[in-house]
């Protein structure tokens, strides 16, 4: 999905509906990642001594920043579904 999205931003095409979707995505991948991590882990992966804590915690961010995921859904119901706007 992230290529599907570079390729027309790439070419300075419209690609709202690719990048938010790309976006919402990457953070659902990294997110499950990091949780993966810290489970294969076990303490070691919740111990702030160790790395995989911090990725844990950073990799939960993009779901809410710069965008939350909430409002890309909003942005796909209304510009890309037709929907009514939700808020
Ligand atoms: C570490 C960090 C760095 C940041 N850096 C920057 C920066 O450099 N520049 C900048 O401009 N901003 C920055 N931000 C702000 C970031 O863009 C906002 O935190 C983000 O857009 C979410 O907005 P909010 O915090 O006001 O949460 P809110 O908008 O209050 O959201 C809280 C919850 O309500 C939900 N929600 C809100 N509105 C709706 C709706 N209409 N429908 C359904 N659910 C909704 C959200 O999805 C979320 O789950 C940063 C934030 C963080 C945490």
């Amino acid at each position: 999905m992230v290529r599907e999205a570079a390729d027309p931003h790439r070419r300075r095409l419209p690609c709202g509906e690719e990048a938010n979707l790309a976006k919402y995505l990457a953070a659902e991948a990294g997110f499950f990642a990091a949780d993966r991590a810290v489970q294969t882990l076990g303490g070691f992966g919740y111990a702030t001594e160790y790395h995989v804590e911090r990725y844990f915690r950073e990799a939960r961010l993009p779901r809410i920043a710069p965008i939350s995921q909430e409002l890309i859904l909003a942005y796909v119901s209304e510009h890309v579904l037709g929907l009514p706007r939700s808020h």
